[in-house]
């Protein structure tokens, strides 16, 4: 009896989730926390489980994007500390209050739009734009960045309780990047311990994604914000980490139907293949619809019994071609194929084939496709 009854699925896998988070945990600081990111449905392998299964673990802080997020973090992790990195509407001040989650600060505009809606004050850390240039107060200039920092602290509706920067390139081992990620490093805790001078002692400094946790812990962090490493995936491959580490989600299809074609026959839309010479072809029961990306035509490949197989043509909404010819088992309709996971192709060696990587990959995998817990 098949066990499962889906044209594609993605199988979450727990044990791999639990071994990496020891992974991770063996080389952050003893007195740093790990706090799991968890956007996008945690990248896209499922918040509930993967949330369940942390807490189960230890894990007591949790980061995600939107308060959307945030909620149901908080739904299923009631004791949890959750965080949101970055904006959210300030007319739902009062939401962030009453549902103790702790908000990204990254401009005094934002601050008093958040304190203007505010009806209880409201947890959060300063954000600081280091390097990255994506959010948060400019942090180029020590004293200059602390002078404007210090209007946050006369707040009463904002319990300033840490600050944080990202890293820009810290997953590079590049010179100039290494040294890139030292300045921010640099100037974020140049600003926190100006802040202590004046008196305002925070209680948490964070600035460490996966890759940095890994390469380049840092004592002074009280937390680690960790991603993609905790779900088996590089931050930048192929750069290997110096850490074993297992793909969480296997992304799996079926085949519906094998057929023999000749010389001159031709695949799918637009004609783009033509065999060469006599092939067997199965069609798999997954398109860019499940999002398995439509670049991937005639790039991508997958598993079946074992053997890897190349794409034939294009990539269809709900149907892919793949060229079984060098499988020496026989091939049936309804047999397993492995789009990808944890063996010989990984969402990250797929990324690899399209110039994308693999965070974009597993978030991408869309609501129709089924996850299925694994423990
Ligand atoms: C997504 C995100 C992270 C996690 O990055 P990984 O590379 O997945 O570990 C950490 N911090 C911020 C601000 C993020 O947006």
């Amino acid at each position: 009896m098949k066990k499962i009854l889906h044209r594609a699925w993605a199988e979450i896998n727990l044990s791999a989730l639990s071994s990496n988070i020891a992974a991770v945990k063996a080389v952050i600081p003893k007195h740093t926390e790990l706090m799991a990111v968890v956007k996008a449905n945690a990248y896209g392998h499922g918040d509930e489980a993967v949330c369940r299964k942390l807490a189960e673990l230890g894990i007591s802080w949790f980061a995600v994007s939107n308060l959307e997020e945030a909620l149901s973090v908080r739904r299923i992790c009631p004791d949890a500390e959750i965080f949101i990195l970055g904006y959210t509407p300030p007319e739902c001040a009062a939401d962030i209050a009453a549902n103790n989650i702790i908000q990204g600060i990254m401009s005094i505009d934002y601050a008093n739009e958040l304190c203007k809606y505010a009806e209880a004050p409201i947890r959060c850390h300063i954000k600081l734009d280091t390097g990255m240039g994506r959010i948060g107060f400019r942090a180029k200039d020590t004293y200059a960045c602390t002078e404007e920092l210090l209007p946050l602290f006369d707040k009463d509706k904002l319990l300033i309780e840490g600050i944080y920067t990202h890293f820009a390139a810290a997953d590079s081992f590049e010179e100039d990047d290494i040294a890139y990620t030292e300045m921010q490093e640099k100037r974020i805790f140049d600003v926190y311990d100006r802040l202590s001078e004046l008196g305002y002692k925070l209680p948490h400094v964070h600035c460490m994604n996966s890759a940095a946790s890994i390469v380049r812990p840092n004592e002074r962090c009280t937390l680690a914000r960790v991603g993609i490493v905790m779900y088996g995936l590089l931050p930048n491959y192929p750069v290997e980490l110096p850490i074993k580490i297992t793909p969480v989600m296997t992304f799996k299809s079926v085949i519906s139907q094998v057929k023999e074609i000749e010389d001159g026959d031709s695949v799918s839309y637009g004609r783009t293949y033509t065999a060469g010479s006599k092939r067997r072809i199965a069609t798999v029961t997954v398109g860019y619809a499940d999002g398995y990306a439509r670049l991937l035509s005639s790039k991508g490949k997958a598993l079946v019994h074992g053997t890897v197989c190349p794409i034939v043509g294009r990539i269809c909404m709900d149907q892919l071609m793949l060229d079984i010819t060098d499988v020496q088992e026989q091939v049936q309709s309804g047999d397993e194929v492995i789009l990808f996971g944890d063996g010989e192709i990984t969402a990250d060696m797929l990324a690899y084939l399209y110039g994308t990587i693999g965070y974009e990959i597993v978030c991408g995998i869309s609501k129709r496709v089924p996850r299925i817990v694994i423990e």
